[in-house]
């Protein structure tokens, strides 16, 4: 699976199949799903804590942070489809919905 192969519905099902089989989605909660989330995006900001932000995107130069970096955007990614799950949300309508009051708000130049 590669973004160039893979629907967004395709990897929602991915991430809820596997979810399901180890008993992941039982009893979830919104709570508990937001604050994964937050946690993870804070796990994807603590690769760059520390270093300046002129350095910042040596990171793809560094095997391992590149590696952990990859790792913790998958986990952001994996709490965002879960809550869109739980709420019944169509994340591409939802992302083109946002980018059209976007346009509005901040007009192209
Ligand atoms: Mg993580």
């Amino acid at each position: 699976m590669t973004d160039e192969n893979t629907t967004v519905a395709q990897l929602r099902r991915a991430v809820q199949d596997f979810s399901a089989k180890r008993g992941w989605t039982d009893g979830e909660n919104a709570k508990d799903l937001a604050m994964a989330l937050a946690v993870e995006s804070a796990e994807l900001l603590e690769i760059f804590m520390w270093i300046h932000s002129d350095r910042a995107d040596s990171v793809r130069d560094d095997g391992r942070a590149f590696g952990h970096l990859r790792e913790e955007a998958a986990d952001v990614f994996w709490y965002l489809v879960r809550i869109c799950e739980h709420f019944d949300i169509d994340l591409t309508r939802a992302v083109c919905d946002k980018a059209e009051k976007n346009a509005v708000k901040y007009p192209a130049r």
